[in-house]
């Protein structure tokens, strides 16, 4: 049985980065590179990224962060909480780090002082997320801590950053006000962050008005549409999942692609794309998937799971609404029995 493939477009990839950067602009794009690029592999990425002129990479945890600064020069941004040693790899490569508690920050501040390096370090408020972040009642203490080890010049206050709830506009505006109360308290006890930062993919998109100098943006650049969200001018998927016909049997015509590939065994009933148009999925097991039969099938025949739509099917994003969740989760959830392979 021939594994199925996941096929990466790096023309959509570049033309989707594009679209955003010239979507967004004058702020920059920070590309976010979490979960190994959505699943779609950070190798190959980010050097397209840097031929397309981004300047910034966002990468979550440090381990990424350096996988990425193999292949980079560039600014990378990484703000999952980390321990000690991971904090000194990190300030050593040069990677910002963001900073959501006074513990975290003192432990940062130690990193920089033993390695005798400056560590740039991003200062996360909670503007109601409650997701990590200093509360607004913690935040001049926390300002207080890094001013004083930014004049010691052991750390530079690079940024100011929080993250969306997202789950209504003015839930959102709330927040950019708290966001800039805390840039203006960082302001008046002498700070100077090069970036601010606030919005994902959504709200980088549709709310100009609450991007900072930076926006964090991964699903829109690897051509993932929010779930029920409207088409996206200049985006579109730039990853393909196909998967061979192994054998037909009396329930249907049997792909190569199934739950230990990471398919979520509750797609029943959603299209996918087949020699003779769309054809449902019957099941999802192990590791195939049962769909409905078309005229002359055969073993050997291409089945689309999801893709760009070229053969009716749908996208990650429809996949994912069907079954109540996001497209990143699609992708994400692929595991490396699902072959990434790369095309222009
Ligand atoms: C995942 C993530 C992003 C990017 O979100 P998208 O919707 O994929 O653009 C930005 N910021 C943080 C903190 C994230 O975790």
């Amino acid at each position: 049985m021939s594994a199925p493939v996941l096929e990466i477009s790096r023309s959509a990839f570049r033309s989707n980065v594009q679209a955003v950067r010239e979507r967004i602009a004058p702020s920059d794009l920070m590309l976010v590179m979490k979960d190994d690029a959505y699943g779609h592999g950070v190798d190959w990425a980010v050097p397209i990224a840097v031929e397309c002129g981004v300047e910034w990479f966002g990468a979550y945890d440090v381990d990424t962060a350096l996988r990425i600064r193999a292949l980079s020069d560039g600014r990378i941004f990484a703000w999952a909480t980390s321990t000690p040693q991971e904090a000194e790899r990190a300030v050593s490569a040069g990677i910002d780090l963001g900073v959501g508690s006074a513990g975290y920050l003192r432990g940062v501040i130690a990193a920089a002082e033993r390695l005798g390096v400056r560590a740039d370090v991003h200062l996360k408020i909670d503007t109601g997320l409650h997701r990590n972040g200093f509360r607004p009642e913690e935040w001049d203490q926390a300002v207080a801590i890094a001013r004083e080890a930014e004049i010691r010049g052991i750390v530079h206050v690079a940024g100011v950053w929080s993250h969306l709830a997202e789950a209504s506009d003015e839930e959102d505006d709330q927040s950019r006000v708290a966001f800039l109360s805390a840039v203006a308290r960082l302001q008046d006890a002498g700070g100077s962050p090069d970036v601010l930062h606030l919005t994902a993919s959504a709200a980088s998109w549709w709310r100009p008005e609450l991007r900072g100098s930076l926006c964090r943006i991964g699903a829109f650049c690897y051509g993932i549409r929010s779930a029920d969200g409207p088409h996206l001018d200049g985006v579109r998927p730039i990853a393909r999942l196909v998967a061979r016909v192994t054998r037909i049997t009396d329930q249907g015509v049997e792909v190569g692609v199934g739950a230990y590939h990471g398919l979520p065994s509750t797609l029943r009933g959603v299209g996918v794309g087949t020699p003779r148009g769309v054809r449902r999925i019957v099941r999802v097991d192990a590791d195939t998937t049962v769909v409905e039969s078309w005229p002359g099938a055969a073993a050997g025949d291409e089945v689309v799971v999801f893709g760009a739509g070229e053969q009716g099917e749908a996208d990650a994003t429809r996949l994912a609404e069907h079954i109540d969740t996001v497209g990143e989760e699609i992708l994400t959830r692929l595991t490396p029995a699902v072959r990434r392979v790369l095309r222009d």
